[in-house]
């Protein structure tokens, strides 16, 4: 199944490169490049799942994206935003969750060739090393970051980010106080971790169900700088520069070509993000009002 999809991309590939090639010169002519923000969570030859890279595979993508995109930060991909001038197609590298195992491999490679990367953690598992949920569904614990390495990653250039207290699901979150203490509390938490400030928050699952209003006011009135989406967007002129939208470095190299290289279904398919807000609502009209299915390509 995965070779035939694979197979399916790679034709894909090969019929519009010219095309895509034409489409994204002139996108640079109008100062209209796509930026693209990866989001990875584990770079790791051992325990591999569906959320872990290899080092090999991680190099590969990362050489892939030195050769073909300028590497900016998130800040520049706001700053472009804000200008309304993206001249040429760019790429972002972040990670969610905050495993230790990244520190061996994958951030001292985006340290040695300077690139910028935004490294979003999970206070309360750094804080007790507890595994996360998820790992341990799968029975298979894997080792959390220590604040040593965050500090460490810090001075050699990562942005650390935050990524709610307990990787919390924002779709599940009815009370200001819940809110305030995955969300401004945890920001608070974590600066003095780290010693340093936190300007930017990944939201965990990032679907457009978590990205609720009361989501990203809370995160705007608490001094953040921008609030991450995980579910599959380029960031565009015109769109609203707080909310900065990723998609997955998947381990398919043949999916994140096809990903990079402008594949414009995915603005076809772009969510509505909800306009109305369920927090502290009666819980019968909270459960009257819809959110928007996440659509992925
Ligand atoms: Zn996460």
């Amino acid at each position: 199944m995965q070779l035939l999809r694979s197979l399916a991309i790679s034709t894909r590939l090969a019929v519009q490169t010219p095309w895509r090639r034409r489409q994204v010169q002139r996108l640079c002519e109008l100062g209209q490049a796509p930026m693209s923000v990866l989001f990875y969570h584990r770079v790791a030859d051992e325990q591999p799942n569906p959320w872990t890279i290899s080092n090999g595979e991680f190099e590969r993508h990362v050489d892939y994206c030195r050769e073909n995109f300028e590497l900016i930060s998130l800040e520049e991909v706001q700053q472009r935003l804000d200008s309304g001038h993206s001249p040429r197609p760019s790429v972002t590298f972040t990670f969610d969750d905050g495993y230790s195992e990244n520190c061996n491999f994958a951030l001292p490679l985006l340290i040695r060739h300077k690139i910028p990367c935004t490294y979003f953690v999970t206070t309360e598992n750094v804080r007790d090393g507890h595994p996360f949920e998820h790992d341990l569904r799968l029975k298979c614990p894997l080792p959390i970051n220590t604040i040593e390495q965050l500090k460490a990653a810090a001075d050699g250039g990562i942005e650390i980010g935050l990524h709610t207290a307990n990787h919390v699901d924002f779709n599940q979150v009815r009370t200001v106080e819940k809110l305030n203490e995955e969300i401004v509390e945890a920001k608070d938490n974590l600066e003095a971790m780290i010693n340093g400030p936190v300007r930017y928050l990944a939201v965990p699952f990032g679907l457009p169900q978590q990205m609720r209003p009361a989501v990203i006011e809370t995160a705007r009135k608490c001094g953040l700088k921008g609030i991450c989406s995980a579910y599959g967007a380029y960031n565009l002129i015109g769109d609203d520069s707080f909310h900065i939208r990723r998609f997955h470095g998947d381990p398919q190299f043949n999916r994140l070509r096809n990903w990079l290289t402008y594949d414009d279904r995915k603005n076809r398919r772009r969510p509505i993000l909800p306009d109305q807000d369920v927090l502290d609502m009666d819980p019968e009209i909270a459960d009257t009002v819809r959110l928007p299915e996440c659509v992925f390509s």
